[in-house]
């Protein structure tokens, strides 16, 4: 009833579900920050989006946007941010066989294994103390280090947490503590894509984008830096993959940025990609996506997914919050 009634009056909106990554067992460094789909659970979604929507590529949305073309009726496509190697080991096969086009957000700073997302770190953090607690003359050490950072420390969990993209070092002083050698982990799980994995994914069709460059909060960070993040990271994953569209997704979410960004990255970029939804963008070139992954400690089906996603969508309606507003 709710897919009818949404599809009726979101018939044009494109449906942009995004993900992370695919695994059977998810690995330690994004275990603690969302719940991944497995693979039979991800072929249920795609089965689910190829029966309702139409599949779309990045090129078609943009002409439908500046070119006049016409889409399909009830249009989707998917995108997958962080560049992590599960895309190309485990989602690009399963798309290339279901004939369904994708973007790859990519972070600058992450490609080849050169270093890890803030957050990953804290997630690997977690991970090693649910398997060995902490030593009580640790404890003091780590103590020590929050409040060199001026953080409180309540407990390890919480507390690593809640640490932030300004305080990121923190992170490594941590793993260092807990003897865990984050070089090492990057070298031999490779956890993110390569720029040879990268090339062979785009010789499949596959589209890229950009991503930032270490993955900061945008709204916290001055829009000096947002710039700076943004084109870097552009012509970092451009220099690899010289796409004709220039792409890029927002890291964690947009909210905070203002409008005044966006005029000035303009001339750089084709579409720009956040994650309010499906709120109404003013600004032409902007697209918002829904996240398909779960945050709490259970996993949604996918209709579960897609229906908490079409309610949101509706109940913004009557609240005049179903478009995007900037300052
Ligand atoms: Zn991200």
């Amino acid at each position: 009833m709710f897919e009818k009634l949404f599809k009726i009056i979101f018939s044009n909106k494109i449906l942009l579900p995004f993900y992370h990554h695919v695994s059977e067992k998810q690995p330690i460094h994004t275990k603690h920050l969302f719940k991944s789909r497995n693979i039979s659970h991800f072929r249920s979604d795609l089965d689910y989006f190829l029966k309702h929507y139409n599949p779309v590529s990045v090129d078609d949305i943009y002409r439908s946007i500046f070119k006049n073309y016409k889409l399909p009726q009830n249009p989707f496509l998917l995108s997958f941010d962080d560049g992590f190697s599960e895309v190309e080991s485990i989602v690009a096969p399963i798309l290339k066989e279901k004939g369904l086009p994708a973007i790859f957000f990519l972070n600058g700073d992450f490609i080849d294994n050169k270093d890890m997302m803030f957050r990953c770190k804290a997630s690997i953090l977690i991970e090693i103390n649910n398997i060995s607690p902490i030593l009580r003359e640790q404890l003091d050490t780590i103590k020590d280090l929050f409040q060199s950072f001026d953080l409180e420390y309540t407990n390890f969990k919480d507390s690593v947490k809640s640490i932030s993209y300004n305080k990121k070092d923190l992170l490594d002083k941590l793993l260092e503590v807990g003897e865990f050698d984050i070089e090492s982990y990057l070298k031999n799980k490779k956890p993110y894509l390569t720029t040879d994995q990268i090339l062979s994914l785009k010789k499949d069709g596959f589209d890229f984008g950009s991503h930032s460059m270490d993955h900061p909060y945008y709204g916290k960070i001055s829009e000096d830096k947002q710039i700076e993040q943004t084109l870097n990271s552009l012509e970092k994953v451009q220099n690899i993959v010289n796409s004709k569209l220039k792409l890029f997704s927002f890291p964690f979410s947009e909210e905070g940025v203002r409008e005044s960004f966006y005029e000035k990255i303009s001339p750089y970029l084709d579409l720009t990609f956040g994650t309010f939804d499906n709120k109404f963008d003013p600004i032409k070139f902007s697209l918002q996506r829904f996240a398909m992954e779960d945050y709490g400690d259970r996993i949604s089906t996918t209709e579960e997914s897609v229906k908490s996603f079409y309610k949101r969508s509706i109940l913004r309606i009557p609240f005049g919050k179903s478009s995007v507003k900037r300052v």
